[in-house]
């Protein structure tokens, strides 16, 4: 049994937190906010919509409260615009048999809370210091940091060539609403409805679990600096926000007007505005003393919300930190143990997830040009050569290990759209573009469009 002291009651430090106890290990769990202040006086830290291999980890930790009540998305249905109010490409992908869901951190952290004090667990309730984390290190073994991006990320100086950017990428804008229908009208699964502009953002409704209301919707919208969709500036409550965001999509997203048009904010506190600033941080932090502490989930690496992967990743390193503690029997938990676990991870996973939700933040890519255009006509039904393209695209959200080299290799898109589409890449991407041409031409001449489940204007 190892002593073992964690920062943060988010989704990354509970999970550790239940994690290390499982192994049997003695862990103290710091927060600046108790099980009540989370569910009654907090705004959720974001939306943290989770695939399988994520959701499996908190399945086996016995934490999948809301499993059974918590909408299950099925896939992503995405519509890119090269401009506004132009609908060029359909996506419609599958996940293959699993799910996504997204319940809310505060009804999450509530409960987590109590089951790790109901199993063992101590938790202090404290605001901390980098003075006051250098006692916490002293009195154990091994010291996590999961306070999210606040002041103590600080402690883990920001690594320029793997964060890539140094400032936000988009102007973000969340909203949790009810009263918008549980479906979308003819998509044979519950998506993440995705809509994607190529100048001026992108903004997604992603099925959700409220503390209050359960099966609700989250909406984010991803404005660009100066854009149409950056409208969010002045918004100082959740109201506004929802406001501001039903004029964004009835002047830029119609086609989701009819959907939109009744929703309301789901509680005062569910709504959020600002900006993420991409950032890989070093794995050890160093305290005044000298002792060495480790940061996990968004500490160590917090990613802009636009491709859904800042939980997932989080989860996915918790699994992996709390695996090397186990493996490390009575080693020292020094810097480089730290150092070796990141690292390990990072080779593993991290570098993966931050270049496939870099590949969003970019202008579309020829390689991604090439799958959008030749996966075009996926229904989410039919079993097509276009079909099996999308699905493996939206697979890929859930691992991005195994396609994200084609997002980014124009000569990896090729060999993939052949391996799936069975063939040559040329014709596949003949075939999509001159699917797209005649959808062009009807808007040319005034008639309505009709991509697969999505006909309109
Ligand atoms: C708008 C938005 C949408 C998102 N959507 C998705 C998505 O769909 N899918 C996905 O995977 N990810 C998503 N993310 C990212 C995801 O929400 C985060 O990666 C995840 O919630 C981070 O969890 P965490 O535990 O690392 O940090 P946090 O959730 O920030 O938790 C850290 C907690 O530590 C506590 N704390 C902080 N400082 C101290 C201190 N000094 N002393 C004591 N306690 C302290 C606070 O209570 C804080 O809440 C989204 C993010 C945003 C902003």
């Amino acid at each position: 049994m190892r002593r073992i002291a964690i920062i943060g009651s988010g989704q990354a430090g509970l999970l550790a937190a239940h994690g290390l106890l499982r192994a049997g290990h003695e862990v103290t769990l710091y927060s600046d906010r108790s099980a009540d202040d989370w569910l009654h006086r907090s705004r959720p830290t974001g939306t943290a919509a989770r695939f399988e291999p994520a959701l499996a980890y908190e399945r086996e930790l016995g934490l999948n409260h809301w499993e059974d009540a918590a909408p299950k998305g099925g896939g992503v249905h995405l519509t890119f615009c090269p401009t506004t109010r132009n609908r060029l490409v359909t996506l419609a992908g599958r996940l293959g048999g699993s799910y996504f869901q997204a319940v809310d951190l505060r009804l999450q952290s509530h409960r987590w809370m109590h089951d790790l004090e109901a199993r063992g667990g101590r938790i202090v309730i404290e605001r901390i210091d980098p003075a006051r984390l250098d006692v916490i290190a002293a009195a154990h073994e091994l010291t996590l940091v999961a306070s999210g991006r606040g002041p103590l990320a600080e402690l883990f100086p920001r690594v320029p060539e793997r964060s890539v950017y140094d400032r936000p990428q988009r102007k973000l804008a969340m909203i949790i609403v009810t009263g918008a229908p549980p479906s979308f009208d003819g998509v044979p699964y519950l998506p993440v409805k995705f809509n994607f502009f190529a100048q001026h953002g992108e903004a997604f409704w992603v099925p959700y679990f409220h503390r209050d209301h359960g099966p609700t919707w989250c909406l984010l919208f991803e404005a660009k600096a100066g854009g149409p969709m950056d409208r969010f500036d002045n918004c100082d409550s959740g109201e506004a926000v929802v406001a501001v965001g039903k004029e964004v999509i009835r002047d830029l997203m119609p086609w989701d007007w009819p959907w939109a048009r009744a929703m309301e904010l789901a509680d005062p506190l569910g709504w959020l505005v600002g900006g993420v600033a991409p950032t890989v941080r070093e794995p050890v932090g160093r305290l005044p003393s000298g002792r060495a502490v480790m940061p996990i989930g968004d500490t160590a690496v917090s990613l802009d919300p636009i491709a859904g992967q800042g939980a997932n990743h989080g989860n996915k390193m918790v699994r992996h930190v709390v695996a090397a503690v186990a493996r490390h029997g009575d080693g020292a938990f020094d810097a480089d143990w730290m150092r070796l676990t990141f690292e390990a991870f990072w080779a593993d996973h991290g570098a993966a997830t931050v270049r496939f939700n870099n590949v969003f933040l970019e202008p579309l890519s020829p390689a991604g040009k090439l799958m959008l255009i030749s996966q075009y006509g996926s229904d989410g039904r039919s079993e097509t050569p276009e079909q099996r393209l999308a699905d493996a695209v939206v697979e890929n959200f859930a691992d991005p290990r195994r396609i994200t080299d084609a997002f980014v290799d124009r000569d990896k898109a090729q060999a993939l759209v052949e391996k799936l589409t069975s063939r040559s890449w040329r014709s596949a991407f003949a075939a999509g573009a001159l699917r797209v041409g005649r959808q062009q031409l009807r808007r040319a001449v005034g008639l309505t469009q009709r991509h697969p489940l999505a006909e309109g204007p």
